[in-house]
């Protein structure tokens, strides 16, 4: 296929995953459309479906208000949370230490400070939770507090580029919250009125959603998997994070579509990296609960195809064979480069069960993970994107499982 198709088609995905549908994040209306598009073109190209069900929630706010004495101040119901409308005395509580210590029984309290400088794992997230977090969590959960107000600022590595950030986004969690400004925290800190009055009009709605694994068959036992999650954050087209790694599959699906593989091949679209419950994610560990050691190589992509410099594939305990193909295949390729190892993402859950595995991004965005405001906000959108660098990774991990076959 010749780079003019090949351009044609990334274009043609990406605008059906960013422009057509206008949010994908879990439980929503465009996240099932998005999985039946990614289907439906896997279909066309003589792959086996599989489809996994998720129960999931989607959920949506009409926003949320704060008052205190004569002064309102701007928050934002916390994603995935619960509403309210309730008043009460409010208590500031800057760190774990107060948490424990101050009264907080019947009380609003707002988190603010040392405390809200990160945000909270999902309770049961279980990849990453730092006791620290449970902590916070247990504590809260045997207050009786009314409700939460966190005051918060930028973590771009943990929250992507979005400001204020909410500090709680867990619909396990089930006291309400909402979240505002660091800068008007501290004025809400220093107020001198201690009733507030809180409401926040958000609203849990119990949905479906799917994951979706094309499969190709090979005499090999063990398999290649390549993988992208399909969802997106509330509020952001989500082109680089991570339309472009879906587009790369669904080029893949194009590409080798008529491949005789020796390794079977499976093209996973996970739901759900993006989602409080990683429900997609949870579904193909419980699946594949004996099947990692099946597995020869994983491949992720997120975070690809961004607009300045070269992708960016991290090689995680790759046998030397073949870790001397992609790097030769790297080496001749100017638009790729060998890039530092990173955890967040999809691959992690192949490196925790031993799996070796490539994390294929965007240099830029490795290299700024710690400064970057685009995750996560509406500046992810097609703009950023570099649709020759998206084709390009696809022809790469095509000439990697090519190599492997030989
Ligand atoms: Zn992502």
């Amino acid at each position: 296929m010749n780079n003019e198709k090949l351009l044609s088609i990334t274009k043609r995905h990406l605008q059906a995953l960013c422009l057509d549908i206008s949010d994908r994040s879990v439980g929503s209306e465009g996240n099932r459309h998005a999985t039946d598009y990614f289907k439906n073109e896997l279909l066309k190209n003589n792959w086996n479906i599989e489809e996994t069900l998720l129960n999931v929630m989607d959920w949506k706010t009409n926003g949320a208000i704060l008052q205190c004495g004569q002064t309102s101040y701007e928050v934002f119901s916390s994603p995935y949370s619960l509403g309210c409308s309730t008043q009460g005395e409010l208590v500031s509580i800057s760190t774990i230490y107060e948490l424990e210590n101050k009264e907080i029984s019947g009380k609003i309290i707002l988190l603010h400070g040392e405390i809200a400088k990160e945000q909270i794992m999902p309770k049961n997230f279980v990849f990453y939770n730092p006791e620290k977090h449970q902590r916070v969590i247990s504590i809260l959960e045997n207050s009786e507090v009314k409700a939460i107000i966190c005051a918060t600022g930028h973590n771009p590595a943990l929250a992507g580029g979005v400001y204020p950030f909410p500090m709680l986004e867990d619909g396990d969690f089930n006291i309400p919250s909402v979240y505002m400004k660091d800068a008007e925290g501290e004025q809400l800190n220093n107020d001198r009125e201690k009733m507030v009055f809180l409401e926040s009009k958000a609203e849990r709605i119990p949905e479906t959603a799917y994951n979706v694994i094309g499969r190709k068959s090979g005499i090999a036992k063990k398999r290649i998997v390549i993988t992208a999650h399909i969802d997106a954050k509330k509020g952001t087209p989500g082109a680089i994070d991570n339309a472009t790694g879906v587009t790369v599959l669904l080029l893949l699906s194009e590409l080798l579509k008529d491949f005789n593989s020796k390794y079977p091949i499976e093209l996973v679209a996970f739901n759900g990296e993006d989602y409080y419950a990683v429900s997609g994610q949870m579904k193909y560990i419980e699946q594949n609960e004996n099947g990692f050691s099946d597995i020869s190589l994983n491949i992720n992509i997120d975070g690809a195809g961004y607009k300045i410099g070269e992708s960016s594939f991290s090689l995680f305990e790759l046998p030397d064979d073949i870790k001397s193909i992609v790097q030769k295949i790297i080496k001749n390729n100017p638009a790729l480069k060998e890039g530092l190892p990173w955890y967040q993402g999809d691959h992690s859950i192949f490196l925790q069960y031993g799996c070796p595995s490539i994390a294929v991004s965007s240099s830029w965005f490795i290299e700024n993970i710690d400064t970057q405001d685009i995750t996560h906000t509406p500046k992810d959108n097609l703009e950023i994107v570099n649709y020759e660098r998206v084709y390009e990774i696809a022809l790469a991990i095509h000439e990697i499982i090519d190599n492997l076959n030989k």
